[in-house]
């Protein structure tokens, strides 16, 4: 299945370097939102909780479930794909969908955090 290769590729480039899906930009992506914005947003939901400070136990990618994006509140478009951001186990898992983009800049904002200054 062809859509599951590109998942697996992009699972790996976000796990990997984030920074390449950041600069590369999807020109199938309907979002324009720049990626300092990205990262302020993310920035801000890390602080007021929205979003967890941690890794996620697993990341999974998919096609949009038509739910609002965790970070940017857009629709994820049954025609686009999205990553789902898992924590903790079944029964209390709990999954957060993502822009790949909004994933990249979480995953950004989180190292920034943990890291030393
Ligand atoms: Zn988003």
């Amino acid at each position: 299945m062809q859509i599951a290769g590109e998942y697996s590729i992009l699972s790996s480039a976000v796990s990997s370097c984030v920074n390449v899906t950041l600069c590369r930009g999807d020109p199938g992506d309907a979002l324009q939102m720049d990626v300092s914005t990205l990262r302020e947003k993310a920035r801000e939901a890390i602080q007021n909780g929205k979003l967890p400070t941690r890794s996620p136990d697993s990341t999974m990618g998919g096609p949009g479930c038509g739910e609002a994006c965790a970070l940017c509140g857009e629709t994820l478009p049954r025609n686009q794909m999205e990553l789902e951001a898992v924590f903790g186990e079944i029964p209390e898992m709990h999954k957060y969908h993502l822009h790949p983009r909004c994933f990249a800049a979480w995953e950004c904002e989180r190292e920034g955090r943990t890291s030393p200054e």
